[in-house]
């Protein structure tokens, strides 16, 4: 069965942007411009407030996700299978 990245602890997310820098690394890319794994911050609820939340292209399966996920400091991605991925 076919693995996938799934950010499950969005929560966790300080913004670091180490994960979009491996990415980038692993595809010989400079810079975080259209990077397979993205980084957005908005206004949470409380508008003072900032909430990250964690784009993932689907092209990203074609890179070592493993090393993406062991790189996240604050454990907020997991590799999970495919199918189970898509039932959530
Ligand atoms: S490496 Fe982890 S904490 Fe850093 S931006 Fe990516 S998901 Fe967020």
């Amino acid at each position: 069965m076919s693995k996938t990245l799934k950010a499950t602890q969005v929560d966790k997310c300080n913004g670091c942007e180490l994960c979009s820098l491996e990415a980038q690394r692993q595809l010989k890319k400079v810079g975080l411009e259209e990077s397979l794994i993205r980084i957005f911050r908005k206004k949470g609820k409380d508008p003072q407030t900032l909430v990250n939340s964690v784009e993932i292209d689907p092209r990203l399966n074609m890179l070592n996700i493993d090393k993406i996920c062991e790189i996240c400091p604050t454990s907020v991605l997991e590799i999970v299978d495919e199918v189970e991925n898509q039932a959530k």
